[in-house]
Formats: C-alpha cells, structure tokens, sequence
C-alpha cells in the first residue's frame, strides 16, 4: 500500500503539473508545498513538471535544512514562513496566472468586484510590494499582504494562494486568476461597481454553510 508520504509527494507533482494544465502557470515557474509532520515537502528547485516525479519532492524541515541533493524550491522561506505564523494552512500554492500578474506588475489589488472575494477571506486581495524572487523580503511582504486572507498577490511576479488542504489551495488559485480576469476585463468597459464591506461579510457568514449537504453546527 502506498504510503502516506508518497501519496503528498504524487499529490504535490500531480498539482504542479495541473497548474501548467489549467493554464495558471507556464514553464518551471511557480510552486507548491504540503505540510508535513514538523515541516514540509516542497516542489524542487526549476526541475520541467513533466520530468518531476515523487522522488524530487524535497522534505524541508523549519529551520529551513534538507537532506540530499535536490533543492527545494527558490520561494521555501515564504513556504515555510506562512506554515510556522498560520497555523490552519496546510498547503500553499504560488503561480504566475496572467491576469493576476497583470494586475501585480501595476501593484493593484483586487477589490470586492464580485461576491467571490469572500473566498479571500475578506472585501479585497492585497498586492505584496515587489521584492527579489527567493528572499526574505519577499516572504515578509507576503505575509503582510495575507494577513487576514487567504490568498495575495505579488508584485511584478504572481500570486499566493493557501488551503487548509492541496486541494482547497488549488481550488483558490483557480478562482482568484477567475476574479483577476473578471477584474481587469471591467476596468475595460468602465470599471466594476464594487461590493461594500457589510456585503462580503454577509457572503464570508453563508459560505460557512455552503455545500451540497448541510452542516451540523450551522445556524
Ligand atoms: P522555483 O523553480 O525555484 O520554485 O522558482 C519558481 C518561481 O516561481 C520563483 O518565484
Ligand atoms: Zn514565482
């Protein structure tokens, strides 16, 4: 039988590959990372998706050392820095979607433009002032920008998207590339009518209890 660890390892190589298919990355750009036991497996270090398998994953722990001689990803400080400060993330996923980029290479943030900005976790997505791909900086920008929200953008580079599971980290990313599109594609026909503040804090509380079945502690 499988073991657990493999099954993270295939689930991350499977998501890297997914994000070139969706069509929310290109290249070897981006990556993606799993909580693991007291650190993380983490996508290597510019390695094609098509050409990564399981073994490639890289175990870093949270003083940021690794065994072997696969490197983890460039982007494992802000990786690992938004597993140690948030606790309820299990996953964190950074692509370079085009109509998030396009929205961060003007350092703008996305604002409550449609109701699914509640899936931010709050009325807008910040956009992390431009920092060197790799450093410390960039992680404490990052951080900064996702206090509060699940998922930022990056200046000039992309965007963070985290889930309490790979999953739900994929998922996030698909939908914030959707509200950056929706985004930029309104500022072309006049700019959008925004959402107040009470409004997505309605839509925060009924998705607490969306689903196709009921949940037990829902009012
Ligand atoms: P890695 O190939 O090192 O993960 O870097 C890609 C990237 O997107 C850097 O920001
Ligand atoms: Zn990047």
């Amino acid at each position: 039988m499988k073991s657990k660890e493999r099954a993270v390892r295939d689930e991350i190589v499977a998501s890297c590959r997914r994000m070139n298919e969706l069509r929310i990355n290109q290249g070897t750009s981006g990556n993606v990372s799993a909580r693991w036991k007291d650190g993380l497996l983490i996508s290597p270090s510019g390695l094609p998706y098509d050409e990564m398998s399981p073994d490639d994953i890289v175990f870093l722990r949270m003083d940021g050392t690794y065994d072997g001689e696969i490197r983890p990803s460039s982007e494992w400080r802000f990786h690992r820095d938004i597993m140690r400060s948030r606790p309820e993330v299990n996953a964190v996923v950074h692509a370079h979607p085009t109509y998030c980029t396009v929205l961060a290479i003007r350092g703008m943030e996305i604002p409550a433009l449609h109701y699914m900005i509640a899936v931010a976790g709050g009325p807008n997505v910040r956009c992390a002032p431009y920092a060197t791909y790799g450093t410390e900086e960039l992680s404490r920008n990052a951080l900064q920008a996702l206090e509060g929200r699940s998922c930022c953008l990056l200046a000039n580079h992309g965007m963070i998207a985290t889930g309490d599971s790979l999953k739900k980290a994929m998922w996030l990313a698909v939908e914030l590339e959707t509200l950056a599109r929706q985004y930029v594609l309104s500022l072309m026909i006049g700019g959008p009518n925004l959402l107040t503040d009470e409004e997505i804090g309605n839509v925060i509380e009924r998705f607490k209890d969306y689903g196709p079945r009921a949940k037990a502690d829902a009012a």
